[in-house]
This record gives structure tokens, sequence and C-alpha cells, in this order.
């Protein structure tokens, strides 16, 4: 469902992305784990089109993200309807949860498909509740985001990435800004959404058994490159290449 082909990014002089092939399939779990700095959030961000590739494509569903046929059939940079629709299959959930304040939960979840999509209220109001349910916050729909935990807080905002229906997840560091006691339940929605099936994740994250247990195929990124990649067992408990090593050495 998502290909990146040969992907390369610089910011300035720095190459964080030297060369990324990455192919995911509909509904597959892809853990993204490495050092810091390795470009795993680079990787997330450029799908969600946040960010533009200094060099390679991006394919969702075979369409490339950043360029688009007109109507001679030319290749033309995308313009924001293309994107739009592109976009509109992903969902993305950020280390903060950069909900909007002044905004009840339920407000929070209805705000994009209402305005952006111009969906009937009512419509998304059900979706919206169905939502929330389904990530355990159905009493608290009328509070504001102040009044929530941390990690309820981050619930709200899985709850509002899944009102769009993506059929791709981005998950970036989702509980590192938690305090430890609210990284479980947080954990067991991405755990809940994901056993449900047919959404694909990309899940960057340091919660290696939490990637041990979910994921179908975890990455290690080291400077730019994917270093290792295969099935969980095979990357986090018989790890091949030294870095690798060493790197989950600091994580157990
Ligand atoms: P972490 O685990 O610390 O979040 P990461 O693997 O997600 O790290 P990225 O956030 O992708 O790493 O960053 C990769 C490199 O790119 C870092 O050295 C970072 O400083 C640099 N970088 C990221 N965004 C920008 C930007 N907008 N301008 C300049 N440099 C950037």
């Amino acid at each position: 469902i998502v290909q990146y082909k040969n992907i390369r990014k610089s910011f300035g002089d720095v190459e964080v992305l030297k060369g990324i092939n990455l192919d995911i399939m509909p509904g597959e779990k892809v853990a993204l784990i490495g050092p810091s700095g390795s470009g795993k959030t680079t990787i997330i961000r450029l799908l969600m089109t946040l960010e533009q590739p200094t060099g390679g494509i991006i394919e969702v569903n075979g369409e490339n993200l950043w360029l688009m046929q007109n109507k001679k059939n030319e290749l033309v940079e995308a313009d924001d309807k293309h994107l739009r629709k592109i976009r509109g299959d992903i969902g993305m959930v950020f280390q903060h949860f950069n909900l909007f304040p002044h905004m009840t939960i339920l407000e929070n979840c209805m705000l994009a498909p209402t305005i952006v999509k111009k969906k009937d209220k009512a419509d998304v109001k059900k979706t919206a509740l169905e939502m929330l349910d389904k990530v355990g916050l159905s009493d608290k729909v009328d509070l504001y985001p102040s009044q929530l935990s941390g990690g309820q807080k981050q619930r709200v905002a899985m709850a509002r990435a899944l009102m769009m229906r993506p059929k791709v997840m981005l998950f970036d560091e989702v509980t590192s800004a938690l305090d430890p006691e609210l990284v479980g339940e947080v954990l067991e929605v991405i755990r809940d959404l994901a056993k449900a099936g047919d959404m694909a994740m990309i899940l960057v994250t340091h919660e290696m058994d939490f990637a041990l247990d979910i994921a179908d195929r975890v990455l290690f990124l080291n400077e730019g490159t994917i270093e290792e990649e295969g099935h969980p067992t095979e990357i986090l408990v018989n790890p091949k290449s030294e870095r690798l090593k060493d790197f989950l050495t600091r994580f157990t």
C-alpha cells in the first residue's frame, strides 16, 4: 500500500536518509527502531507530506505522492487536491498530542471530518462517539483536553486519527512523552487496533516488547539506512549486526 523508492532526505548539508526502500503491504504492522537521530521520524513525516524528499519517490496505492498527471497526461507537481486525496488514507498520531485546548474531546474528533471533508454533522458525531468508545473514553466526550491525563489525551488523538478511517496509521513515539504508569493504557489501545486487522501501521517505538508482540516486521534504522530488517524475533531476539546488538542492550 505504501512504497518508498530510494528515498533521500537532506537538511542543509546533512543527509539524514540515504536511500530508503520500503514496501508496506495492506494491513502490515511495521515497527521502526533505531538510535536517536537515525531518521525514524523523518521517514513518517515524509509520508504525511510534512517534509519533501530530496530524492526518490513515495507511492501510496500506486500513486506518486508529489507528482500527478494533468489532463494532457503530463507529469506535473501534485496540487492540494491530489495531496489531500492521498493523505485521506493516512492517519498520524504524534508524540505530543496536538489537541485543540478550547474544544471538547468530541469537538476535537469532529473537527476535520466536518470542516475539511464537509460531512454531515450528525453522522460525524455518531462516528466520533464510536471511535471514542473504541479507545475507552465514552465517559469523557464533553471534557476539555486539560481535564484529561496524558494517556487519555493520547487516546483522543488516536480516536481523532481514526475518524478518517485511514488505511495506514503512523505512530511517532506516542508513549515517550507519557508518565510510565500511563504507557500501558495507550499501548493496549494500539494493540487492539493492530489485532482488529486491516489497517497498516508504521510505529516508531522504543518499546521493544511491544514491537515483538504486534509487529509483522521490524526495521532497524541506523544513520539514514535500513541496516537490518526482518521478523520481530529475528531482529529483536537474534540480531546479527554488532550495531543492532549494541543498540538492543541499551533497551533491556
Ligand atoms: P529521535 O528518536 O531522537 O526522534 P529520529 O530517528 O526520529 O530520532 P529524526 O527526527 O528523523 O530522527 O531526525 C534525523 C536527523 O535529522 C536528526 O539529526 C535531526 O536533527 C535532523 N532533522 C530533522 N528535522 C530537521 C529539520 N527540520 N531541520 C534540520 N534538521 C532536521
